[in-house]
Order: C-alpha cells, then sequence, then structure tokens
C-alpha cells in the first residue's frame, strides 16, 4: 500500500489569478484611468523612499563591507512606484514598499 500520488494532483489546481482590485504593483499594470478613460499599462515613476535609506543605514551600521549598501536602490520593490496614466499624465495609485 503506498499513498504518494497525492501531491502530484494538487500542484496543478493552486495556479489562479485573482482580478486585481486595486493591488498596485511596483512595476506598469493593466489600468483603467479614472480621467480619461485610458485603457492600458501604467506608467512607473520609481523613488527612492525612506526605507531604502533605512535599509542602506542598517547596512552600513551592521558593517557591510561588500558594497551591498547600495542594493536598496536597485530593488525595485525597495521604491515608491507611482502609477502614471500615460494618456493623461494623472497620478492613478502608488506602490509603496512593505505593503503588498
Ligand atoms: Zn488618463
Amino acid at each position: 500500500m503506498e499513498i504518494s500520488d497525492e501531491k502530484s494532483k494538487n500542484s496543478s489546481a493552486t495556479l489562479s489569478l485573482e482580478p486585481s482590485k486595486n493591488k498596485w504593483s511596483h512595476k506598469p499594470q493593466l489600468i483603467i484611468c479614472q480621467n480619461c478613460d485610458y485603457k492600458g499599462f501604467s506608467k512607473c515613476e520609481y523613488d527612492s523612499g525612506f526605507i531604502a535609506w533605512l535599509v542602506c543605514g542598517t547596512c552600513i551600521l551592521v558593517g557591510c563591507v561588500f558594497g551591498c549598501c547600495m542594493c536598496p536602490f536597485c530593488i525595485a520593490g525597495l521604491k515608491i512606484c507611482t502609477h502614471i496614466c500615460p494618456h493623461c499624465n494623472k497620478v492613478v495609485g502608488a506602490h509603496y514598499p512593505g505593503k503588498v
């Protein structure tokens, strides 16, 4: 008696795409502009938020000598991402690091 097929059955059923409910990501995403009804991908503008500075400061304090204290500025997820409508240039949303 062997019960080994259980896992292979479940693994394929986990992929489900949630409809986006105002969840802003840190990269361009599909938007419907409330100002001009533009449908398409947003334009992203990244801004190094204070969290990037915080991580940078922590790295220096810990004594990180591998040059990785500059890393927070390379990680898009640590930056504030402002979503802008490319059609009318209005800000439609923003992603803040730390928030999912
Ligand atoms: Zn627009």
